[in-house]
C-alpha cells in the first residue's frame, strides 16, 4: 500500500487562487435576481443574467466554487447519466432526441464560455472512454453504438476487447466505447474563471452568506421574495436555486426531490511521462460499466486521478479516509503498475441524484431551479444555468428538461434525509454482481 497520509482536499483547488469577496461589502437592498449557490450552475446563470442587464446577487454559504464544482473529476461528458435505451423507452423518440442533443450542446456551451472569457482551465477535447467490466457489457456497448448512431445521429466508436490496449494500459476490460466529443477540464480553474466572468459582467458575489429562509411577498407593490441570509435580509424579484447536492432547509420542496450521494477521488503524485502514456495513451476521460463505478483520468500534470462512489454517504473526514483505501485498492486492480506510486490527495463531494436520474430546470413554488446532474454536471450545470437565466429574462429558449415532471419519492417517504442509501448501495452492488 502506498504511503498514506495524503492531503484531505481537492487537488484542483491547489492549482488556482479562488477569487474572494470583500466581507465588508453589504448586501443590496434589492436585486432583480438572487442566485443561491456559487458553482457552475449559479455562476453561469449569474453571468448570463448580468449580461442581460439584470441586477444579480449570488449568495454562497461557503467560498466560491466550494461545492462539487471544484471537487469533481473534470470530465466534460456527452450523454446523460440515464442510458440512451432507457431514455428512449421512457420518454419516446422526440423528447429523448432533444435531451441527448442538449447533452452535446452543453459541451459546446462550456467551450464557448471558456473561449469568450479567456478562462485558462486546460479545456481539451480528448474524448471519453467507457470500459466494459464484463463480456456482456461489451456486447451492450456494441448495441449502444448502433442505437446512438441510428436514433441520435451521433457516432460512438466501439472498441473490441482485442484492441482495448490502444486506449488503456490495463488488461481487465472486455471492450470500450469512445466518444471523441467529450473533453477534460481543470474544474477549479473553470469555476474560478466563471466567478470572475460573472463579476466582470456586473453580478454582485457574496461568500460566507448562507440563505436561511425565503418568503414570497410584495416589495414596492411588486411580487418578490424576502431573502433572509446569515448576513442580513434583502428583496429579490426572482430567486434561482443552484445548490445541487447541498440543497437544504431553505428550499424544503426542492430538498425532498434531491438525493445527496457521496463521490470520492484520490490523486497520485505526478507520473513519469512514459508510464502516463502507457496507462492512458490518448488521455481519455475514462469510466467503467458498473453501477458502483470507477472513473479515472490523467491530470494535466500527469497524475492519476481515480474516483468512485466508494462510500455512499456524503463527505466527512471518516468517509474520505475509508474511501481512499477502497479507491486505492480499486486503482491497483486496474493499474497494478501504480503499486509504488504515492497518493497525494483524497477528497469527497456530494452528487445530486433525482428520482428519475435526469436533470431538471424550471420553476417550483415560484422559485427557479436547475438541479439533478447526478455526476454529469460539469457541462450540463453550465448549460442549464445559462438556459434558466434566459428563461428568467423572459426568453423562450429551448430547454428539453423544462417541461418534465419533477418526481419526489414514491409515497412521499423522504424529507431530505436519505435513510435508504445503505439499501440502495447494497442493491447496486448486487446488480453489479449479477448483470
Ligand atoms: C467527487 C465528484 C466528482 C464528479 N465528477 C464529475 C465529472 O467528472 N464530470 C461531471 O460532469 N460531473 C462530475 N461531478 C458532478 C459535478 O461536479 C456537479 O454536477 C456540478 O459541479 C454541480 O454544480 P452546481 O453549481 O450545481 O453545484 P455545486 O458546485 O455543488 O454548488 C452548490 C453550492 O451551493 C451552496 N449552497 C448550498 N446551500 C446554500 C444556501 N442555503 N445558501 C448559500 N449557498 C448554498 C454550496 O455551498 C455549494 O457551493 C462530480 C461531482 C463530485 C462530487
Amino acid at each position: 500500500m502506498a504511503a498514506i497520509p495524503f492531503k484531505q482536499k481537492s487537488f484542483w483547488t491547489d492549482t488556482v487562487v479562488m477569487p474572494a469577496a470583500d466581507p465588508a461589502v453589504p448586501l443590496p437592498e434589492a436585486a432583480d435576481v438572487a442566485v443561491i449557490g456559487a458553482g457552475f450552475t449559479g455562476l453561469s446563470a449569474a453571468r448570463e443574467l448580468a449580461l442581460h442587464g439584470a441586477k444579480v446577487a449570488v449568495l454562497e454559504a461557503e467560498t466560491f466554487g466550494w461545492g462539487a464544482s471544484s471537487s469533481n473529476g473534470g470530465m466534460v461528458l456527452t450523454g446523460l447519466k440515464l442510458g440512451v435505451d432507457a431514455l428512449l423507452k421512457k420518454y419516446g423518440r422526440e423528447a429523448a432526441q432533444r435531451m441527448y442533443a442538449a447533452s452535446l450542446k452543453s459541451i459546446d456551451c462550456v467551450e464557448e464560455i471558456v473561449k469568450q472569457e479567456g478562462i485558462s482551465c486546460d479545456f481539451r477535447r480528448s474524448g471519453h472512454l467507457e470500459v466494459a467490466c464484463k463480456p456482456a457489457h461489451a456486447e451492450r456497448f456494441r448495441r449502444m453504438a448502433d442505437l446512438t448512431a441510428r436514433e441520435f445521429n451521433h457516432r460512438l466508436r466501439f472498441v473490441p476487447g482485442s484492441e482495448i490496449r490502444s486506449e488503456i494500459g490495463s488488461g481487465i476490460y472486455f471492450g470500450g466505447l469512445v466518444d471523441e466529443l467529450s473533453a477534460g477540464i481543470n474544474p477549479a480553474r473553470y469555476v474560478a474563471g466563471l466567478a470572475q466572468a460573472a463579476k466582470r459582467a456586473g453580478a454582485f458575489l457574496y461568500e460566507r452568506t448562507a440563505v436561511q429562509h425565503l418568503e414570497s411577498g410584495l416589495h414596492q407593490a411588486k411580487k418578490g421574495f424576502r431573502v433572509s441570509t446569515s448576513r442580513g435580509t434583502f428583496w429579490a424579484r426572482e430567486v434561482l436555486v443552484a445548490t445541487s447536492g447541498y440543497t437544504g432547509k431553505a428550499t424544503p420542496a426542492l430538498r425532498k426531490k434531491i438525493i445527496p450521494i457521496g463521490s470520492f477521488i484520490i490523486v497520485t503524485e505526478p507520473l513519469p511521462e512514459d508510464l502516463a502514456r502507457e496507462l492512458s495513451p490518448r488521455d481519455r476521460m475514462i469510466y467503467d460499466s458498473k453501477n458502483f463505478l470507477y472513473y479515472f483520468r490523467l491530470t494535466p500534470d500527469r497524475r492519476m486521478l481515480f474516483g468512485g462512489r466508494a462510500a455512499f454517504f456524503p463527505e466527512t473526514s471518516r468517509t474520505i479516509g475509508q474511501s481512499a483505501k477502497i479507491l486505492h485498492r480499486g486503482m491497483l486492480s486496474v493499474f497494478p503498475r501504480l503499486r509504488d506510486v504515492k497518493l497525494e490527495y483524497a477528497w469527497g463531494g456530494t452528487l445530486d441524484f433525482t428520482f428519475d436520474i435526469l436533470p431538471h430546470a424550471g420553476q417550483l413554488e415560484g422559485l427557479y431551479y436547475a438541479l439533478g446532474f447526478a455526476g454529469h454536471g460539469v457541462a450540463m450545470a453550465t448549460y442549464l444555468g445559462t438556459k434558466v437565466a434566459r428563461l428568467i429574462c423572459g426568453e423562450r429558449d429551448e430547454n428539453p428538461f423544462a417541461g418534465l415532471p419533477f418526481p419526489g419519492a414514491p409515497l412521499g417517504l423522504y424529507n431530505g434525509t436519505p435513510w435508504f442509501l445503505p439499501f440502495v448501495g447494497a442493491w447496486y452492488k448486487f446488480l453489479d454482481w449479477v448483470s
